[in-house]
C-alpha cells in the first residue's frame, strides 16, 4: 500500500518512495526528509560513506594507474633512447674494434707462419706440420677463413714435399 506524505511547502500529498530518504513535490519543488529511525540512518550513512570512498579510491587507483602507465611508457621510452644511443656508438666503433682484432689475428697467425718457415729451415718438419695445423682462421669472416685455409693446405704441401725431399737425400 502506497504511503504518502504532505508537501511543507504546498499541502499537496508527495507520493512515498521506498528507498528515498528525501522526497522532491512534484508541484512546487520542496523538499521533505522523512523520518527514518536512526538505526537505518546509521546504516544508510554508512552505506553512503562506504560508496563513497569506495568511489574516490576507484578513482585514485585509476588515476595512479594512468599514471604509473605513463611513468612506465616513460621509462621504456628512455631505456630505448639508451638502446638507440648504445647501438649508435656501437655501430661507430665496432668497425674499428673488429678491424683491430682482425688485425691482432692476422698478425698471429702470420707470426705462426715465420715460425713454421724457420722451422722447415731447420728440418722440424713435423713441429711445423703441428704448427701448420693451428693455421685456423679463429671467427666467422668467410674470407680470413678461405685465405688462410689456403695458406695452411699450401704450408702442409710444402712441408710435405720438403719432408720427402729431405728423405730421398
Ligand atoms: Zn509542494
Amino acid at each position: 500500500m502506497a504511503a504518502y506524505f504532505q508537501c511543507p511547502g504546498c499541502g499537496a500529498l508527495m507520493r512515498d518512495q521506498e528507498d528515498a530518504v528525501v522526497l522532491v513535490c512534484d508541484h512546487c519543488g520542496s523538499t521533505l526528509t522523512k523520518y527514518i529511525p536512526e538505526k537505518k540512518i546509521n546504516v544508510q550513512i554508512k552505506d553512503v560513506g562506504k560508496g563513497i570512498t569506495e568511489v574516490v579510491q576507484e578513482k585514485q587507483t585509476t588515476k595512479r594507474r594512468a599514471i604509473d602507465a605513463a611513468d612506465e611508457k616513460d621509462k621504456r621510452d628512455n631505456r630505448l633512447i639508451v638502446i638507440l644511443f648504445a647501438l649508435c656508438l656501437l655501430g661507430a666503433f665496432l668497425p674499428g674494434i673488429s678491424s683491430r682484432i682482425d688485425e691482432q689475428k692476422s698478425a698471429k697467425l702470420t707470426k705462426l707462419v715465420q715460425e713454421i718457415e724457420e722451422d722447415m729451415e731447420n728440418g722440424r718438419y713435423d713441429t711445423a706440420l703441428t704448427k701448420a695445423n693451428r693455421l685456423r682462421w679463429d671467427g666467422d669472416d668467410d674470407d680470413y677463413q678461405a685465405k688462410w685455409n689456403e695458406e695452411r693446405e699450401e704450408l702442409i704441401k710444402l712441408i710435405k714435399e720438403r719432408m720427402e725431399r729431405d728423405a730421398n737425400h
